[in-house]
């Protein structure tokens, strides 16, 4: 791994045939949304195995839905950063064919990449225990109560909580643009979470080059990484970027 300047980065990813983005909750970190481990955070006084286990939700979805209640209100305000739009530059310019994200909040959608693979869901739906039936999720009416469907099931946010699969279609067409990438671009991840921090190593063994934007070193930067662009998204991304463009 060597410490880079922009170009070198950038000129790994204008030189590439595909070029993937890998996204985790530090993308989002300066749209207003906490990661997992700031202080301070929604995840400190709802604790993940309490709230966000799906045996929890099952035990009881009243209890858990305060928490989305919660999180529903912080996502209403929030809005795409420097980072976002950024990534949505490249995809315009050409240059990022896909961003897998492990996010839910839906700021790259907004942010405008068209092909966003939802690697953990999107809190933007709802999706029916019994029945299976998938609605949009409209937070200024939510109720801090878990909804039910017309069927009479429980509904749940359409997200994958901790002890469930990662649906097929997702995980499928995520490892089939980790194994084709010959650039990944991994920004705010922990590489804690799996199987999505098994994706940057599938495509570094099918022979990608490793770009990584984070605040601080991670699994990844000491065994895959390339090139580590060390700083917040919202301030490295639009220089990896306008060097792209520079280069194209
Ligand atoms: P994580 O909380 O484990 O790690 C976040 C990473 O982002 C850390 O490595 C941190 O150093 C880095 N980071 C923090 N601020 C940054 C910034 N400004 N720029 C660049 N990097 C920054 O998050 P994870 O690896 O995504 O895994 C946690 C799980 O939590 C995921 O499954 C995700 O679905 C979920 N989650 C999602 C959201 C969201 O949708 N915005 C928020 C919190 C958690």
């Amino acid at each position: 791994m060597q410490l880079v300047s922009f170009s070198d980065a950038a000129r790994a990813i204008a030189g590439a045939q595909k070029v993937v983005a890998v996204t985790g909750a530090g993308a989002s970190v300066e749209s207003g949304i906490p990661d997992f481990r700031s202080a301070g955070g929604l995840w400190e006084r709802y604790p993940i195995e309490e709230f966000a286990t799906i045996h929890a939700f099952l035990r009881d979805p009243d209890r858990v839905w305060k928490l989305w209640h919660e999180l529903g209100q912080q996502l209403l305000s929030v809005e795409p950063n420097a980072g976002h739009l950024a990534l949505a530059e490249l995809e315009r310019l050409g240059r990022l064919d896909a961003v897998i994200t492990q996010n839910i909040d839906n700021l790259h959608q907004r942010a405008g990449n068209t092909r966003v693979v939802e690697y953990h869901g999107n809190a933007r739906r709802l999706i029916c225990m019994s029945c299976g039936r998938l609605e949009p999720l409209e937070f200024d009416t939510i109720a801090p109560a878990a909804p039910r469907c017309a069927c009479g099931g429980v509904q749940k946010p359409d997200v994958v909580f901790f002890g469930e699969m990662i649906p097929h279609e997702a995980m499928n067409e995520a490892e089939a643009l980790a194994q084709t990438a010959d650039a990944v671009l991994i920004v705010g991840t922990s590489a804690q979470v799996y199987p999505a921090a098994g994706l940057p190593y599938t495509a570094k063994e099918h022979g990608a080059t490793v770009i990584e934007c984070n605040v601080e070193r991670t699994d990844f930067t000491d065994t895959i990484t390339d090139f580590f662009l060390e700083g917040p998204a919202g301030h490295m991304l639009p220089r990896l970027v306008q060097e792209v463009s520079r280069l194209l």
